[in-house]
This record gives structure tokens, sequence and C-alpha cells, in this order.
């Protein structure tokens, strides 16, 4: 008989029960008869398991929001749940004015991306669930947040996977091409247009801030993108080098030094690890570097040859480190865990012949929620490393 209720098997209740909310088209047993967006679930026993975000061409055909089935997802549902994760950045305010509002399943709203630059919003609406209810979350936002615009960065290729189309849309109000971030005292253009991401890498915030406390001497950011990192260590260093292959990226990373008053930047248009090789022959030396490339394992299938890259990055860049220098070094790709990242570059240490002190072990920030039980909330990971040479 037809019904409003997904029915899933005993192998996915299992799933729900030790905290992960995602249920796969495999442990389906009976569809929902229901248009894409929340409903009810239970286990072949009749058992309720809650509401879920029912996503029909999808491989993750639910994602449970909600453990009471006696509630409603309504109007004041969502207020509730967007309110509780706007309130969770409140102590971000003092330094930054962007931040992400909406982390996905690590807040409790699978598949939702709300990043906040300053007055106005960069929403990402991935699965088809989420898409069906775009105008009561636009609605909420504009209550709680009061934007003067929403932009949906719907441009990546996870909406595919839920029939749905790629595209960059203004969904209220206008927004600019250009938005200044101020990040504990340094000032960047963030492109929500047009950036990587939606704009900019909210994301390596804290460590960025970390690795300036520190810094002095000569400084190296590579991957530097628009100079996030950069600009943070030119105001403790004597010198920066920031290495992008992206000629655009540097572009703004110029711009983005003129607004600070910066001038002991250089930036360098190169192959990082063509730069790193070059730079270890000429025998340069850094006391501070910081390294965070894309992620280079995008799926599964390509972790072998992603940590061949991160070897290679990583023992050339402390190849590159003075003697008690530091080395911030980052994978933000999510198939590279914790432990084969750690692995990866702790061979590089040993090929390096550099006693390699292990200071920080560092996550993601406040606004960006890793739940222990959703390993897919969690994605970077960092290490900050001593040259322990005399
Ligand atoms: N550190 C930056 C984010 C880096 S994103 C921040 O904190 O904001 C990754 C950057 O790597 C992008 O800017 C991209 O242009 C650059 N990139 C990708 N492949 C590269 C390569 N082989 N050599 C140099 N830069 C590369």
């Amino acid at each position: 008989m037809p019904s409003s209720t997904a029915i899933i098997s005993a192998r996915g209740a299992k799933r729900l029960a030790v905290g992960h909310p995602w249920i796969f088209r495999s442990d389906l047993v009976q569809a929902p008869d229901a248009a894409p967006g929340a409903v009810r679930m239970a286990d072949q026993r009749g058992h309720a398991l809650g509401w879920a975000w029912w996503s029909p061409t999808s491989e993750i055909v639910l994602r449970r929001v909600e453990r009471d089935a006696d509630a409603r997802i309504d109007r004041a549902w969502w207020r509730a749940r967007l309110a509780h994760a706007i309130a969770r950045r409140a102590p971000l305010a003092a330094e930054t004015n962007a931040c992400r509002l909406v982390h996905g399943e690590g807040d409790g709203l699978p598949a939702l991306v709300v990043d906040r630059y300053d007055r106005w919003l960069v929403v990402q609406f991935l699965s088809a669930a989420i898409e069906a209810q775009r105008a009561v979350i636009v609605d909420v936002l504009q209550e709680l947040a009061s934007p003067a615009g929403i932009l949906a960065r719907n441009d990546v290729p996870v909406r595919a996977r839920e029939g749905l189309p790629k595209d960059v849309e203004l969904v209220a109000g206008s927004v600019p091409e250009e938005v200044a971030v101020n990040e504990h005292g340094v000032s960047y253009l963030a492109a929500p247009w047009t950036g990587q991401k939606t704009g900019a890498f909210l994301d390596q915030r804290e460590n960025r801030v970390m690795l300036r406390a520190l810094a002095r001497g000569r400084a190296l950011d590579v991957f530097s993108y628009h100079g996030s990192f950069a600009l943070h260590l030119a105001r403790q260093a004597e010198s920066v080098t920031a290495v992008d292959a992206s000629a655009q990226a540097l572009t703004r990373a110029r711009a983005n030094a003129a607004r600070n008053a910066i001038t002991n930047l250089t930036c360098v248009e190169a192959d990082a690890f063509e730069f790193l090789r070059d730079a270890a022959a000429a025998g340069e030396q850094f006391d501070v570097i910081a390294l965070d490339p894309p992620a280079l394992a995008k799926n599964r299938g390509s972790v072998e040859g992603a940590l061949r890259g991160y070897k290679e990055l990583n023992l050339r860049a402390m190849r590159l480190l003075a003697p008690g220098g530091l080395l911030f070094t980052a994978s933000c790709s999510y198939h590279v865990t914790k432990p084969m990242f750690l692995d990866v570059v702790r061979d590089a240490a040993a090929d390096s012949q550099r006693p390699m002190i292990l200071r920080a072990l560092t996550g993601q920030p406040l606004d960006h929620p890793e739940v222990l039980t959703i390993p897919e909330t969690g994605y970077l990971k960092g290490l900050l490393l001593e040259n322990g040479e005399g």
C-alpha cells in the first residue's frame, strides 16, 4: 500500500542508531509516496524513526533531520534550527564579519550550506529535498539575519546526483562582486559570485591567526589563493612570498596587500611543486611556511595518488625550513583521513632527515562543526610542525 512514510531496513535503522543521518538506496525498503522534501521514516516493524529529507534520485535517498516523529517540519521548526546554528557562531562576531552559518549535517541541517559575508549571505542547496524547501529557508534567513542580499552558489557537482541543475542565482536583494572581510584585523576581498567555494576559504581562519602569532623572518605561503595566510604572516614576518598557479588569485592577493598597506609581500605565479623544488635547489630557507593545497583526493579512487602528492609537497617544504622553522601543513581532502595525513607527513619527515616536532594538530573551527559520528562533516586537518634542528 503506498504511504507517505519511508520504510527502511534494519541495517539502515542501525546506522541511524549510531548517530549517522544517511540512508542509502540499498536500505530503502519502500519509497515514500511523496515529492522531494521532508518525510517520515519507519522501520519494517512500523517503529517510527523521525523525519528525513527525501531525495528520490540520489544514492543518499534519506537524510534524517529530526528524531521526533510527532514534530512538524514547518516554518517554526526551520526558525528554531537555523536560530540555533546562528547562535553557535556568536563568539566569532568579535573577530570577523564572515563565517559559515550552516554547515550541513554538522548543524543538523543536511545538504544546506549558508555562509555570511558581512551583510550578504551565500547559500548552497545541495539536495532535492533542500531545493524543495528553498522558499521557507530564504524566508527564515531573511528574518534571522536581515541580509542585504542572498546569492545561491549552486554551481557544485553534487547537485547533478540530485537531479538538480548547476547554477549561480540571485535569490534575494542584491549581492556585490566583492565583499570586504575583516578577519582578526586583516582585511581581504571575498568574491561571492566567482570565488572558490562561496567566495573565500573561511575554514582556515584560526590556523592563519595561530601561524601569524608565531611568525618571524622569511615566510612562505604556498597555494596562497588571494593571500589569506600571507596577509596575516606579513604583519609579523619580515617578508612573505605567496605562491599560486592562478594569476587571477595573485592579482587579488596584491590588491588585498594594498588594502592592508602591506609592502613586504611578493607574489609568485608558479606550480607549487616546481617552486618548492627550485627554491630548495637554490639553497633558500624560510622561517615559516603555510602549505594549504586544494583537495588532492577528489574521490576514493584518487587517494593513493593524492598521498604521493602530499608526501612530495611536505618533503619539499620541510627541506626549505630553517632550523627552528615552522611548517603549517593542511589537507582538506575528505578521503584522506586524519591518520592517513599524519602517516604521510611522518613519511615526509623521515625522508627530510630533520627532527620534525609536532606542535599542534588542528581540525575545523567553530563555524564548521565536525560531528564525531558523521565523518562526512569533517574534511580539514592541519599539523603545525617545527624543525627541531639547532
Ligand atoms: N590558502 C588559501 C586557500 C588555497 S586554495 C586560503 O587560505 O585562502 C588552493 C589554491 O591552490 C588555489 O588558489 C589554486 O589556484 C592553487 N593551486 C592549485 N594547484 C596548484 C599548483 N599545482 N601550484 C600552485 N597553486 C595551485
